[in-house]
């Protein structure tokens, strides 16, 4: 087994090292970010020079807006490998770059496209995902949020519910029941909806993480072109579960994993708690070991699925346990973190004892909320089952 990546991709990562040596000072911290708010401006400028460089929106053709290169899985491994090492940040990530835009290459007309993925790559543009609803979550097909015709226009009516980042977006990609007499699956319209339609009200709903990190949003007939719609009107479900597969790798890159797992071990050599450091901690580093190894065997999985990305296999099985695994040590390597800082660990707010921050308290909640988003734990498993192991399928409960 070969794990190098050969000549011509160590010097792809040469060039991309020189690029950091000569920029990283002005890069915002790790991660990706969303370019609203104070921070937006800093990161819009960061992710210009990105692209320019084509270390984002590398294979986004150039007549959208993006570096215009052929796709190269391997290509985008060391991009993702060499930020999260130099601890900047890979640029404006999100629902809209990261879920909207891979959907909209696939299913968008040419006029979507060229409207919308341009100011999405360069963070002009933010996006939400409203898909769930009250009563619509792991039963996604059920939403009820409806759109009635009104000449070209739709009339949108309903609520939507955990929309991440509404009360900053521009643009809402949600999922809406434009055909009632259809069944359930095939009533489904993906519609894109600019969020300053009056008749539109979004609420911010407090977290644990002490932030407003989604919204209620509520429509009362809100109006938007029936032009807005992804592929055709009653396709919207085939189109969403395209924007779920994206949600899935986002929440899960091994990259990242590696990233916390570093800091971790950084802050478990640096901090004293009793005047020990946590890595001397037989207890602690027992735990660190034993994450350590499942951060390494996801990246070696990840590499298995590169592999039959590159020969044209699908990944199988493999592709779905990503998210369900990944998620849950990203919790983990967070917990373990609060665990080594000791007393410290249970600061939260503003103390002036707080360590980075209050990062690791803050990702341990945050984390949590991934493995719920984008699908739960538990509905990971039943597909994984069915699906991947072709197990039976669980029973549907009986109608009335
Ligand atoms: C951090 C975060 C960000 C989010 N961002 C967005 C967003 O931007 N846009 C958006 O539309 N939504 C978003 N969501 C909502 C998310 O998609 C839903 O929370 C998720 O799909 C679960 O739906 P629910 O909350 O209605 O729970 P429910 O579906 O009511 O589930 C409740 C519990 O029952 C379990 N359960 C349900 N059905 C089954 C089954 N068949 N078998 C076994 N167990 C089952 C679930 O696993 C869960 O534990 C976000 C959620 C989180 C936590």
């Amino acid at each position: 087994m070969d794990l190098t990546y050969g000549p011509r991709y160590e010097s792809f990562r040469d060039e991309l090292r020189a690029f950091l040596a000569e920029h990283a000072e002005r890069a915002p911290r790790g991660g990706v970010g969303v370019s609203a708010g104070a921070a937006g401006e800093a990161l819009r400028q960061w992710q210009a020079l990105l692209i320019e460089h084509g270390y984002a929106a590398r294979t986004i053709p150039k007549e959208y807006g993006g570096y215009g290169a052929e796709p190269d899985i391997l290509e985008r491994v060391i991009i993702d490998e060499e930020l999260n090492a130099a601890g900047v940040s890979r640029g404006v990530g999100g629902q809209g770059p990261e879920m909207l835009v891979p959907t909209l290459l696939e299913h968008g007309s040419e006029e979507q496209k060229q409207r919308h993925i341009g100011p999405t790559v360069r963070g002009e543009e933010v996006w939400c995902q409203g898909y769930s609803e009250p009563g619509s979550g792991s039963d996604l097909a059920s939403v009820q949020t409806r759109a009635v015709e009104d000449g070209s226009d739709f009339l949108i009516t309903g609520q939507k519910i955990w929309t991440s980042t509404a009360d900053v977006s521009d643009m809402m990609f949600g999922l809406i029941r434009t055909e009632p007499e259809a069944k359930k699956h095939a009533g489904l319209s993906y519609v894109l909806i600019p969020m300053d339609t009056p008749g539109i009200d979004v609420r911010p709903l407090v977290t644990m993480t002490g932030q407003a990190e989604f919204n209620e949003v509520f429509f009362n007939d809100a109006r938007v072109p029936q032009a807005n719609v992804v592929g055709k009107r009653g396709e919207g479900w085939a189109i969403a579960n395209t924007t779920l597969r994206h949600e899935r790798n986002m929440l899960a890159s091994s990259a990242v994993l590696d990233g916390t797992l570093r800091s971790l071990i950084t802050l478990m050599g640096e901090e004293r708690v009793n005047g020990e450091r946590p890595l001397d901690s037989p207890v602690l580093r027992d735990r660190l070991m034993s994450l350590q190894s499942r951060v390494t065997a996801l990246k070696y999985h990840q590499l298995r699925m590169l592999t039959a990305q590159l020969q044209g296999r699908p990944p199988g099985v493999a592709g779905l346990v990503t998210k369900l695994a990944g998620c849950e040590v990203s919790h983990q390597l967070n917990g373990l973190g609060i665990d080594a800082l000791g007393e410290l660990g249970t600061l939260y707010d503003d103390s002036k004892h707080l360590r980075a921050g209050g990062r690791w308290q803050s990702q341990h909640m945050f984390t949590l909320g991934l493995i719920i988003g984008g699908g739960t734990a538990q509905i990971q498993k039943n597909i994984i089952s069915e699906r991947g192991l072709g197990m039976p399928r669980e029973p549907k409960p009986a109608k009335a």
